[in-house]
Order: structure tokens, then C-alpha cells, then sequence
């Protein structure tokens, strides 16, 4: 049995090897290492992938959410509206900027925002809410699309952890998720489902002058060479990375769909065991399985995690502390926060290792090995 990753992004890499290594090479023997017809080519086939109308590429999902808040005017004392259970990229920015992160609680379910504690959070000074489409999963869309337009509020999708994932509104609409909201934001980390081989981020959005807006941010706030309308930063996508991303991107159904298998495996085998909750994949969209993630009813989750990793299965926590709770957002008052339901799952979930490259052999053994811990 090949040794067990988390995410085994080598393997990945060999299967299209001469693919990447020529247009790797491409780009080297061009010497045009920013920007130039390759980056242009990826966002524009990421646009077409997604029914976007327009993709911006960036340096990473981070600067993805911070230009983002920015093009759409966000000010400091202005608050924002998010999960607490998240990675903290999405809430960070935030609190770099000035905004305030307003934490709601997650669904139990989904794990995503739980659309019913939003309005509450409501205030005069919110100017958006940011679901996180975590683990791959879509949140509930429909019903947050629904509230901003009722409240006159922006959406921000962080949508890292769920790229190619499909959405369904009840009127019949499919539509991916990064496209619903007024800007979408993702991550080419390497482990994401659609990963470089180093940093990487895009943004998308319908709205013509949005997108100027984001262009511009993402280069100095330059409106033309050497003429620098806004504040801005500086955030590009390498031209290695667009290279290889849009190798990657020709096999990202055929990646989400090796994922779906994999998931249908340890659902298949785990289905059933009470104590043990399988992910829950609801109908209004099509999860892609970036995490494959348990959540363990009354069993040591921690001490799962430690004998998995005696045992050679390596697995992890995302997230151990929420947010909420981190010191950061000391100052933002996080700790004033009561959401039980992050912090039940902050205690309870486990991650098995998910991606492209897992076989059954491997799935097996993990599978066993969990069972031995949880049944004992
Ligand atoms: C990975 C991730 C980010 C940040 O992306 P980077 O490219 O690492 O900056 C933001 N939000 C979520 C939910 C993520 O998983």
C-alpha cells in the first residue's frame, strides 16, 4: 500500500507531468513571468468554467477577500457578517481593515452560516455578509441572498474550499457557487481543489464596474500605467502558477469527481455507525468534498487523531478554536460571542485524508482503523 497523505498532490502532479513541465518551460524560455497571455487565458476559461462574466486573478484567497471588501467601499466601524467556523482568512482581513467581524452561528447540518441567526446580527453599520462555503459544501444561498437583498446588503462568498461546486435554486437556476454573490472569492492554495503549485487567488463577479474596481485594487489602484486612481495593493497571479492552473483546471470535474467517490466510500462504510455522523450533503447543491469531515458523537476525537497517526492515517482538525475565540479578535470583543454550535463542532469534528489520489486499498485501511478506535 502506497504510504497514506492527507492530500497527495505529488501523485496528482506525475499524471500530467509533461503537460505541466512543457508549459512551465513555456513560460520560462517567454521570460514574460507577470501577467501576459497566460494569466489572461486562465481567468478567462476560470470566467467561462464558472458562467462568470468577469474573473480577476490575484496573489492568493486572502487578498481575494480584502480586495473585495474594498472594491465593494467597505470602512473601518463598518461590520461584516460571518461564521466564527472558518478558517481565519475570511474574518482576518476583515479586522485589518478596520470591519468588524459580526460572528453568527453555524448550522449543524451543513456547518456553513445558519441563514436563520443571520438577521438578528443585523445592525445600522452592516454593510455585508461573507459565507464560507466550508469543506466544499454550499451554504444556503437561497435564504442569504434573500436577507441581503431584504437588508440592502453585500455578499462575499468565500468560496476556497467549494471551487466547481454547483448551487440550486428552487425556481430551477444551477448556478456555481463564487457567482451568486456580488463578488466570489477563492484559493488556489496547493491542498485547495483547484491548486498551483504555489499561492495563488481569483475574484468573480457579474457587475462590469466591480470588476474595474477589483483590476484596479489589485494593481495599485492604477487606472491606466503610472496613474493610480484608488489605494490599492499589489496582488497578481504568478504566470507559472496560470500555467499549470490551466492544465489543472481541463481535469477539475474529473478531480471533485474522484473526491465524490471517495467520500461515497467512507459514507458507504461509516453509514450507520451511531456513533459517527457522516457529512450531510444537502439537495440544493453538490458537495465537492475538499475536507471529508466526521463529526464524532461521544467518542475522544482527540484520541482518534493520535492513534490514527500511530497507526500511519494521518488526520486533522479544522478547526480546533473558532474565530471567535482566537486572540486576535480579543479586541473586537469575541469572547462576548455564545455560539454553541461552533463550539460543539469545534470539539467533535475529524477530517479523514480526501483527494484525487486515494484508493481503495488505502480507503480501506483508514476505514478500518477508524472503526477499531471508535467501536472499542
Ligand atoms: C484557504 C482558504 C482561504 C485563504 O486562501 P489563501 O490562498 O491561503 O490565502 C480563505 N478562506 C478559506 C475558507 C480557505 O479555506
Amino acid at each position: 500500500m502506497r504510504p497514506i497523505q492527507m492530500v497527495d498532490t505529488k501523485t496528482q502532479y506525475l499524471k500530467i507531468k509533461t503537460e505541466v513541465d512543457t508549459a512551465v518551460l513555456g513560460v520560462m524560455e517567454s521570460s514574460q513571468f507577470i501577467g501576459g497571455k497566460t494569466v489572461t487565458a486562465f481567468s478567462d476559461d476560470l470566467a467561462v468554467y464558472h458562467g462568470s462574466k468577469h474573473c480577476i486573478p490575484c496573489a492568493n484567497g486572502t487578498d481575494a477577500l480584502q480586495i473585495a471588501m474594498m472594491a465593494l467601499g467597505l470602512k473601518p466601524g463598518d461590520e461584516v457578517i460571518t461564521p466564527s467556523f472558518t478558517y481565519i482568512a475570511t474574518v482576518e482581513v476583515a479586522a485589518l481593515l478596520h470591519i468588524k467581524p459580526v460572528f453568527v452561528d453555524v448550522d449543524p447540518s451543513s456547518f456553513c452560516i445558519d441563514p436563520a441567526k443571520i438577521e438578528k446580527a443585523i445592525t445600522p453599520r452592516t454593510k455585508a455578509i461573507i459565507p464560507v462555503h466550508l469543506y466544499g459544501q454550499a451554504a444556503d444561498m437561497e435564504k442569504i441572498m434573500a436577507i441581503a437583498k431584504a437588508h440592502n446588503l453585500f455578499v462575499i462568498e468565500d468560496n476556497a474550499q467549494a471551487i466547481g461546486c454547483d448551487y440550486f435554486f428552487s425556481d430551477g437556476r444551477r448556478l456555481k457557487t463564487g457567482t451568486i454573490g456580488h463578488i466570489g472569492c477563492t484559493s488556489f492554495y496547493p491542498s485547495k481543489n483547484l491548486g498551483a503549485f504555489g499561492d495563488g487567488g481569483a475574484m468573480f463577479t457579474h457587475d462590469d464596474e466591480l470588476a474595474v474596481k477589483l483590476h484596479m485594487i489589485a494593481s495599485h489602484g492604477q487606472s491606466k500605467r503610472y496613474y493610480h486612481d484608488l489605494v490599492g495593493c499589489n496582488s497578481r497571479l504568478d504566470t507559472i502558477q496560470a500555467a499549470i492552473l490551466n492544465i489543472k483546471l481541463r481535469n477539475l470535474d474529473e478531480y471533485i469527481t474522484a473526491r465524490r467517490k471517495a467520500a461515497d466510500f467512507y459514507d458507504r462504510t461509516f453509514a450507520g455507525n451511531k456513533n459517527i455522523l457522516i457529512p450531510f450533503r444537502d439537495s440544493n447543491n453538490r458537495h465537492v468534498f475538499h475536507q471529508y469531515t466526521l463529526v464524532l458523537q461521544d467518542r475522544d476525537r482527540d484520541g482518534l487523531n493520535r492513534y490514527l497517526a500511530e497507526q500511519g492515517v494521518p488526520s486533522m482538525i479544522y478547526y480546533p478554536v473558532p474565530a471567535h475565540k482566537q486572540k486576535m479578535f480579543d479586541a473586537f470583543g469575541g469572547n462576548s460571542y455564545h455560539l454553541p454550535v461552533t463550539d460543539w463542532l469545534c470539539e467533535r469534528v475529524i477530517s479523514l485524508p480526501i483527494h484525487t489520489e486515494l484508493d481503495e486499498e488505502q480507503q480501506e485501511f483508514i476505514v478500518s482503523r477508524v472503526l477499531e478506535f471508535i467501536n472499542n
